[in-house]
Formats: C-alpha cells, structure tokens, sequence
C-alpha cells in the first residue's frame, strides 16, 4: 500500500511555512508535521517586525492560509533538539527541512561590549515585540543613545527608540512595552555605519518613512556625503542603492524641522570602545574611516567620544547551531548538502507522530491550523 510521504519542517518562520507549502503543491502526494519551540508559529514575523510595520505583519494573513492546509499539523511548543531529537524524527519521517532562521545577536568585538547597557538588538527587538523568552521590562533612562548598524534591522531600533510611545500604542505592542516606551527620556538617537552612504544596507521605503513621525528629526552630516568610484559604480548599477543615495542627501541639506527628538545618521565613524564608568555605560568611542582608493575604508586614527548612555548593536544575526546537525560555526550556517544526506535513510517505518510512542507536549496545538 502507498502512502503519503512524511516530512517534518523545523520552524514555522515564513521559510518552513512556505518550504511546507512547496511540498504540498508539488506533485507528490505529502504529510508535513511543523515543529515549532514557540507557544505560536511565524518566527520573527511576530517576534522580529517592528509593531509600526502592519503592512509587513499582514504577510501572517499569507502564512495562515497555508497553516489551514489539513495536509499540514502544528506541533507548537516543541524545541527541536530538547524535546524531540534527530533520531527519533528519522523514525517517523522520509525527510525533515530545518528552517530555525538567524536569531542570536552578532557579537560586537570591542572593549567594553560587556556592559550592561550595551544591547544586541535582537535584545530589544524581543522585548518590543513581546517574544515570551526575553526581557518583559527594559531600561529607557538614557537620554543620549546609539545605535551600531546601518541596515533595516537599525532603524528599526532607532526609530522605536525616536518615537514616542504615544506613537505606538496605536500598534499591536503588549501594555508593558508600551508603559516601558512611555518613559523612554531619549532625545537624540545616533546611528553608525563605519563606511558611506552608498554602502548602507537601508531600504528607500524604511530609510523615507524615518522622517514621517512629528516628534522624530533625521539629521545627516553634509560631510559624510561622500562617493568613491567603486560607491558610484554601485549607484549606477543599483536603483535601491541610488534611492538611499538621494533621501540620505535631502537630509543633509533640508531646513530644520525643529522636531523634538533628533535621530543622527553618521557616516565613516567605526565603533572601537564603549566607554564605560563604575561598570555603566557613559558614551561610545569611533574611529573615523576613509576611502581606501581600493573599494573599502580604512582607519583615519581620528577619534570621536559620544556621550551616550547606552548602545545598541544592530551588526547582523547569527543562526545557532542544532544537534546532530552538520554546522559551520565560522559562518554560523548549516552545512546544508551534509545535513541532507545525513537524513537519507530507508524509508520511515514508523507512523508519524500521533501514535503512542510520541506525544506531543502539552499545550502543542496538533490541529491542522494555527
Ligand atoms: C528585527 C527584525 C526586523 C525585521 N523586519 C523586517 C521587515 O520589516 N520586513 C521584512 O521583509 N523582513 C524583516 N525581517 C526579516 C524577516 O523577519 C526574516 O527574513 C524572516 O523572518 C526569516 O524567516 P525564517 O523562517 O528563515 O526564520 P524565522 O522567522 O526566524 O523563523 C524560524 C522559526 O524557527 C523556530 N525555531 C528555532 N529553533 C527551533 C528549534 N530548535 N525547534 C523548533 N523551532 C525552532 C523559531 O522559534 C522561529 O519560529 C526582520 C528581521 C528582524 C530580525
């Protein structure tokens, strides 16, 4: 007798939802059981997307449709690796896809990264977007603050730090983020990118949308207005890059807005030190950087000491490794082929994970819905 084939899907992020929907519109006739550590599925769709980026967020509406698939169950509240390991996934399964995504926080390797007020911004973004393993209060006293990255993931960060918390409660954020971001006293917000405009790795749309709140005044420095050949090759050849390009030129030579809070951009200034006094934060140290007439920056040896009372690094995510899965730890990356064949066995006997030989923890939502 033939049956379907089996496959689990580590994590219910938008890659196993749509990996899991892949295989139910292919050809061959498939089980898929999805696996996820959270009490509810979407990865950093809920737990990662700002509260103010709805439009993003609706993308669930997608995921869900998916998620109602009766081909598809949720197994929620299941860690891969603690509550069910590879093995005995092998017996119930002809194949199994990890897609458990980049969470950790990228290290900032400077002196002083070891202070309490200096923050990955997965950190934050946990505690923002009400993810049940992270912090359920945070300490907004700073009234001076940076921020470390020049990508989307940063302005996320500076902007909920800019605005006031009046301006998200209108979001989904949970009463305590918002009782939290009431009392947020920073007024001026600085961002740091060690190379120029044309390297940031901003959006037009998210790097536009900086400037519409009220309170909120983007400030860049005429001076880090500055383009190698190598950045007016890439400007040339990439319209995102032109566009970030030309709204980071506007704010630097428009009127005052005179807004309350000002959110700084800056340009070519590389973190070296977080400069810290009776084991707190009390500002950031940067090197200025230059064009090296070969595609890159080099050090200046000039330095800069911001007075800032606490530093948020948006320098990357990191996927962890998983166990009994192949992992390149330099790269923090799965070693994809590896671990495909490491699954590649006689077909699985056993019946998929509803007999008496698994039992789904308690409170897994094993219904073909989310
Ligand atoms: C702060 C931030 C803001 C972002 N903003 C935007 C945006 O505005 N627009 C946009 O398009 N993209 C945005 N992104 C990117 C987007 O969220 C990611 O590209 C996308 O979520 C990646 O999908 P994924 O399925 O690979 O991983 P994830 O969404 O991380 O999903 C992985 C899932 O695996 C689960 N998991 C992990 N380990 C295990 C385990 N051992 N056992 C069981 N389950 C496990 C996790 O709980 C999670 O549910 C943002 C990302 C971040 C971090």
């Amino acid at each position: 007798m033939t049956r379907p084939l089996r496959v689990a899907v580590v994590g219910s992020g938008p890659a196993g939802v749509y990996a899991s929907d892949a295989l139910m519109k292919s050809s061959t006739d498939v089980e898929v059981d999805l696996f996820e550590k959270m009490p509810a599925p979407f990865g950093l769709i809920r737990y990662g997307v700002a509260p103010d980026h709805p439009r993003i967020k609706g993308i669930i509406k997608a995921l869900h449709r998916v998620m109602d698939k009766p081909e598809l169950r949720l197994f929620s509240n299941v860690e891969f690796g603690k509550d069910i390991t590879l093995e005995e996934m092998k017996d119930y399964y002809d194949a199994v896809i990890f897609a458990t995504g980049a969470v950790g926080d990228r290290a900032l390797p400077v002196p002083g990264a070891d202070l309490p007020e200096h923050y990955g911004a997965g950190e934050f973004v946990g505690f923002y977007d009400g993810n049940p393993l992270f912090e359920r209060s945070w300490d907004l006293s700073a009234e001076s603050v940076a921020v470390i990255g020049v990508g989307n993931v940063g302005l996320d960060v500076s902007r909920i730090l800019a605005k006031t918390g009046e301006e998200l409660h209108v979001t989904e954020i949970p009463d305590n983020v918002y009782e939290v971001l009431k009392s947020n006293k920073a007024t001026e917000v600085h961002v740091f990118g060690r190379r120029g405009p044309a390297q940031a790795k901003f959006t037009p749309l998210e790097l536009k949308e900086l400037d519409y709140s009220p309170n909120v005044e983007v400030i860049v420095n005429p001076e880090d207005i500055d383009y190698d050949s190598s950045s007016e090759t890439a400007r040339r050849e990439s319209k995102i890059v032109d566009q970030v390009c030309t709204i980071l030129e506007n704010y630097a030579i428009r009127e005052p807005k005179n807004a309350p809070r000002k959110l700084y951009i800056h340009f070519f200034e590389s973190p070296v030190e977080i400069l810290g006094e009776d084991g707190h934060v009390t500002g950031l140290r940067t090197q200025r950087m230059e064009y090296d007439g070969a595609g890159g920056v080099r050090p200046t040896g000039r330095t800069t000491d911001w007075n800032v009372g606490a530093v948020y690094s948006a320098v990357g995510y990191r996927s962890d490794a998983l166990p009994g899965i192949p992992f390149d730890g330099s790269r923090t990356s799965f070693l994809t082929s590896a671990a495909a064949s490491s699954t590649r066995r006689p077909p699985a006997t056993s019946p998929p994970p509803t007999s008496p030989a698994f039992t789904p923890p308690a409170g897994s939502a094993a219904a073909p819905s989310a």
